[in-house]
């Protein structure tokens, strides 16, 4: 079974036998190489990766996955922005 891109950023994913998620006992999740996004762990490869292509058809939005803030002003901040040293 093949796997589709990454639904939010268009990357290649792979599955990853890692146990970096959160189901103990389950050790099958897909993993994108650009965002890191990942699915919940499963028993089985195949299961991992049908879940995997069933949420890309699902997501015609951003989830919280990616949704970290970069470079937003004027909230939180008290308008001294690091700015200079970083690239
Ligand atoms: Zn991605």
């Amino acid at each position: 079974m093949n796997l589709k891109p990454c639904p939010f950023c268009g990357g290649d994913v792979y599955l990853s036998r890692e146990k970096r998620c959160y189901r103990n006992g389950y050790d099958h999740c897909i993993i994108c190489h650009d965002c890191g996004v990942c699915t919940p762990d499963f028993g089985a490869s195949d299961e991992a990766v049908e879940v995997w292509n069933q949420r890309v058809l699902e997501a015609d939005h951003p989830t919280p996955a990616a949704n970290e803030p970069k470079g937003v002003a004027g909230e939180g901040g008290d308008g001294t922005a690091e700015k200079g040293e970083a690239a």
